[in-house]
């Protein structure tokens, strides 16, 4: 094999891109990643963090449940400590409505094996005190087996892990398009030339829709910038990562207080600059509400965007008429979780025909488009 042609080529140094890499090697394939930066420098590596099975849609859950099985014994296997603690998921209701919804959501996840329990605010305020403030608690759903980890670092060691057992990863080699013969994708042309192989992965995030524009056919994904907020490293305060209304914060082991907006804006321009008018309408709450917040230094904020899906379910399929293209996109701003097990899934169905969980729920075929 030279240098442009593998067994698999997989375009993305994403999460899910890198960790498709690691597990195809894992089974023995040749495999060249293309990455048009560096890897981890788009949403994997710029993210909340946060590693959570709760408040997932049915279809996405036991993905999200099997991810969990190897975040906990990913430090080992990656060799490094990259930050992944299981400190818990809460979600604050605010209202007597909110805490309705909650305890059905509650309900349907224990109805498939999640583990997840109803806190009252006395019990909230004890595991979170960083939450007493100028307003009513009325309780929250909790899940003990969530958690948060460092993104950068775990997607630059799972690529390293992935480079040590073969995978040649080429940063810096943007995919200009993808050519295709019939019902198969023949190369991903770059500056350099064209990498060829029998079997393609589409890893590439919001970018993914642009490539397969360029062998005909749209894929049912929009780009959306999503911000983050970061403080002076205080002592620590928080072990959970904590939802409330359109914020979400959790503690770094550092003891940075990463503050972020679950209300992303439309970014079809992909453009990721961080404006004043962004975060005052939804950061301005925190320090109003909350007293823990009113002192503390921002030291830096940035923003990152994601590829969504109407229904917010990802897409792991392969594309509509192309036998040898594999998709692994709209993670809809929570697949950071999600990128270890989407791995091993890709990677089973690639080399052993099936994956080891149904896949069928989170197929193209839910949206109506055309085959190209
Ligand atoms: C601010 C923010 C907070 C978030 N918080 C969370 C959270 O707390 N928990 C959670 O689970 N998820 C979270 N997410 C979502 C999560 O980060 C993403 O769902 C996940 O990282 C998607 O991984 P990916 O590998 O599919 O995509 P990406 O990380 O976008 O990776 C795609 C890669 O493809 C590369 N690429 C694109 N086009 C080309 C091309 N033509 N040629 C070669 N390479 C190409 C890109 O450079 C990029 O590196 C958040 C996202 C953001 C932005």
């Amino acid at each position: 094999m030279n240098d442009f042609t593998a067994d698999v080529i997989v375009i993305g140094g994403g999460i899910a891109g890198t960790s498709i890499a690691l597990r195809l090697a894992e089974k023995g394939q040749k495999v060249i990643l293309l990455e048009k930066g560096r890897v981890g420098e788009e949403a994997s590596g710029r993210n909340g963090g946060g590693v959570r099975q709760q408040d997932r849609r049915p279809e996405e859950l036991p993905l999200a449940m099997a991810a969990i099985k190897f975040w906990e014994g990913m430090q080992d296997e990656l060799g490094c400590d990259v930050g992944y603690r299981q400190g818990g998921n809460l979600m604050i209701a605010r209202s007597e409505g909110q805490l309705e919804s909650l305890i059905q959501i509650k309900d349907r996840e224990l109805a498939m094996g999640l583990h997840v329990e109803m806190l009252s605010p006395e019990e909230t305020l004890s595991i979170t005190p960083s939450l007493a403030g100028n307003f009513e608690i009325f309780g929250s759903k909790y899940c003990p087996s969530d958690g948060t980890a460092n993104p950068l670092l775990v997607v630059k060691a799972i690529s390293r892990l992935a480079r040590s057992i073969g995978v040649r990863i080429k940063e810096h080699e943007p995919v200009r398009k993808l050519m295709r013969s019939d019902e198969k994708v023949t190369a991903a042309i770059t500056d350099n030339g064209a990498y060829r192989s029998p079997v393609f992965v589409l890893a590439a995030g919001p970018w993914a829709r642009s490539l397969c524009n360029t062998i005909g056919f749209d894929l049912p994904i929009t780009v959306r910038k999503s911000r983050l907020m970061v403080t002076e490293p205080l002592p620590h305060a928080v072990d959970q990562f904590v939802i409330l209304d359109k914020l979400y914060y959790r503690q770094t082991l550092e003891g940075n207080i990463h503050i972020g907006g679950l209300s992303p804006h439309g970014a079809e321009d992909f453009d990721k600059s961080v404006l004043f008018k962004d975060f005052v309408e939804v950061f301005q709450w925190l320090p109003r509400n909350l007293p823990f917040f009113r002192n503390v230094n921002i030291i830096r904020a940035f923003a990152g965007l994601t590829q969504n899906t109407a229904d917010t379910v990802a897409i792991l399929d392969k594309a509509p008429g192309l036998e040898n293209l594999f998709l692994a996109v709209g993670f809809s701003g929570h697949g950071f979780c999600l990128g270890p097990i989407v791995g091993k899934l890709i990677a089973e169905w690639i080399v052993d025909g099936r994956s080891s969980i149904d896949l069928s729920k989170l197929r193209l075929n839910r949206f109506n488009i055309a085959p190209p």
